[in-house]
C-alpha cells in the first residue's frame, strides 16, 4: 500500500469519526426535549417526505430560487456518487476504478460535469442575490455576523469544489490528448471540462500548452482538494445551517399531520379539568422528567429548551435560515419585532448553549438563562397564529408551536400578558365570557 493510500485512509477515518462524534452530540441535544410519540399514519408520512424533502415541492413555489436550489441539491446528491469512486481509488491507489461500466460510466461522468456547471452558476447567482441585489430576507438583522458568513462560506465552498472537479477532469482529458497510457485507459466523457482543457489549460490534439507533468500535478491537486473539501464539508455541516441537508428528511417525516391552525391542548390541564368535572376521573400523574442527570420541574408552557418537545428542538436544528417564513409573516411585514426565522435560530442557539454546559460539566447546571433571555415577550405577543410561516417553510418547521408554548409559560407561570388579554382573561374567570357583563345578561342582546 502506497503512502498516498495511507494518508487517504487516515484522513477518511479521522473525518468520519469526527463527524460521527459531532452528530451524536447533536442527537443528544435534540433528545433533551420532552418525549413525544410520533409514529401514526406512516404511509402519509413517507409520502410527505418524498414530496416535500426529496421532491422539494415547497421550494418551487418561488420558481427562480426553487429551480436553482434543485440544481444545487441534485448536484450535491448526484455528483457525490462520484465520491464513492474517489474513496475506492484513494484506498487502493487505482484510477477511475468504475470505468469498467463502459458507456454508462461515460454517461455518468458527462452528466456530473453538466450538473457541476449548473451548481457553479446557481451558487454564483445565490451569492449575487445575497450580496449585491441584497434581497430583503437576506439582509435582516438576525443574519448579522456568523449566519451571513456561514451562508456565503458554503456558496464559495461549493464553487471551489465544482471548480476542482472540472479542472481535475480537464487535466485528465489533457493527458489523454497527449496519449498518456495510464489516463487513456480509463473511461469518462468530458463535455464541459474539455472546454477548460482547450481554452484554459491550452491543450489540444495539435498543440500542447502544458507539460504532462504539470497536468498530472493539476489533476492530483484537484483530486485531493475535492476529497479533502468534501470531508471538511461533512464536518462543517454539523456546525452550520447546512445541517438541513441531513435533517430535512426526518424533520418532514415527523412533522404534524394535524390542521395547521389546531392549537395543541396540554394533556395535563385537560386531565385536571376532567377530574374536576367528574370525581370518578383520576387526576393525571406527572411522570418524573430527568434530563442530563437532573430532574426537571414540570412546567406549564416553555421556559427553556427542556420544556419543548424533541421535535421542536429538531425543527430548530433543521432551520435553513432561508427566511421564507419571515417574508410572509404579517407581523413582520407590518413592522413588528417578530421574525419566525429568528425564533428558530434562537431556539437552536439556546440548545447549543445548553449542550456546551453539559459537555463542560458532565451534566446540566442552571446558567441563569433560558429561551426567554433570547426571545422577548414583545416578539411572542406579536404573533397572530395565522400559520403563514409553517405553510411557507420548505422543511415543514413549526415556529408557531414554540411561540404558543412560550406564551403559555408567560401566562400560566409568570402571570404575564398584554393588558387587553388580561382584561379578557379576568372576564372569562369572573363572567365565563370574554365580555364585561354578568353571565345572566349574556343573551340580552336578543331582546334588542
Ligand atoms: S403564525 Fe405568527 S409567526 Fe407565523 S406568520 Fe403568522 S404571525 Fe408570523
Ligand atoms: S423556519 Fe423554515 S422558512 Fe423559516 S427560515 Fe427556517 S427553514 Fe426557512
Amino acid at each position: 500500500m502506497g503512502i498516498s493510500s495511507i494518508v487517504f485512509i487516515v484522513l477518511l477515518v479521522g473525518a468520519s469519526w469526527l463527524f460521527a462524534r459531532n452528530f451524536m452530540r447533536i442527537r443528544r441535544n435534540i433528545l433533551l426535549g420532552r418525549d413525544v410519540t410520533i409514529n401514526d399514519r406512516k404511509g402519509e408520512r413517507w409520502a410527505l417526505m418524498a414530496r416535500v424533502a426529496l421532491g422539494q415541492s415547497k421550494m418551487v413555489v418561488r420558481p427562480v430560487a426553487g429551480f436553482l436550489h434543485i440544481i444545487v441539491y441534485a448536484g450535491f446528491v448526484i455528483i457525490n456518487i462520484e465520491v464513492l469512486e474517489i474513496i475506492i481509488d484513494g484506498v487502493f491507489g487505482t484510477h477511475r476504478v468504475l470505468s469498467f461500466m463502459g458507456g454508462f460510466y461515460d454517461f455518468l461522468i458527462g452528466s456530473f460535469e453538466w450538473l457541476a456547471l449548473g451548481v457553479w452558476v446557481a451558487c454564483a447567482i445565490f451569492l449575487v442575490r445575497r450580496n449585491i441585489i441584497k434581497l430583503k430576507r437576506f439582509v435582516m438583522k438576525e443574519l448579522d455576523g456568523w449566519p451571513r458568513t456561514d451562508a456565503n462560506l458554503i456558496l464559495f465552498t461549493e464553487i471551489a469544489l465544482m471548480t476542482a472537479f472540472l479542472f481535475m477532469n480537464a487535466a485528465d482529458y489533457g493527458l489523454r490528448l497527449g496519449g498518456d497510457l495510464h489516463y487513456s485507459q480509463a473511461g469518462g466523457s468530458f463535455p464541459v471540462s474539455s472546454w477548460i482543457t482547450e481554452h484554459v489549460l491550452g491543450c489540444t490534439k495539435e498543440s500542447f500548452g502544458m507539460s504532462p507533468a504539470s497536468l498530472v500535478l493539476i489533476e492530483r491537486i484537484c483530486w485531493w482538494f475535492h476529497i479533502i473539501g468534501i470531508l471538511a464539508f461533512l464536518n462543517y455541516l454539523v456546525v452550520s445551517k447546512h445541517l438541513h441537508i441531513l435533517l430535512a428528511f426526518p424533520n418532514v417525516w415527523y412533522s404534524t399531520l394535524k390542521p395547521k391552525t389546531e392549537i395543541i391542548n396540554m394533556d395535563r390541564v385537560t386531565g385536571e379539568v376532567k377530574s374536576m368535572l367528574d370525581p370518578s376521573v383520576q387526576p393525571p400523574v406527572v411522570a418524573p422528567h430527568t434530563v442530563a442527570g437532573v430532574e426537571m420541574t414540570e412546567r406549564f408552557g416553555a421556559k427553556d429548551v427542556f420544556d419543548l418537545s424533541w421535535k421542536q428542538l429538531m425543527d430548530g436544528m433543521t432551520c435553513t435560515e432561508c427566511g421564507r417564513c419571515t417574508s410572509v409573516c404579517p407581523a413582520n411585514l407590518t413592522g413588528k419585532l417578530l421574525s419566525p426565522r429568528k425564533i428558530m435560530m434562537d431556539t437552536r442557539d439556546r440548545l447549543e448553549e445548553v449542550g456546551k454546559v453539559i459537555d463542560a460539566k458532565g451534566k446540566w447546571e442552571e446558567d441563569g438563562k433560558s429561551l426567554h433571555s433570547r426571545i422577548t415577550d414583545e416578539e411572542l405577543w406579536a404573533c397572530t397564529t395565522c400559520n403563514a410561516c409553517t405553510e411557507a417553510c420548505p422543511v415543514n418547521i413549526d415556529p408557531v408551536g414554540i411561540i404558543m408554548d412560550m406564551r403559555r409559560y408567560l401566562v400560566m407561570e409568570e402571570s404575564k400578558t398584554r393588558p387587553a388579554l388580561a382584561n379578557m382573561l379576568t372576564n372569562v374567570e369572573n363572567n365565563g365570557a370574554p365580555w364585561q357583563m354578568a353571565q345572566a345578561d349574556r343573551l340580552k342582546w336578543a331582546d334588542q
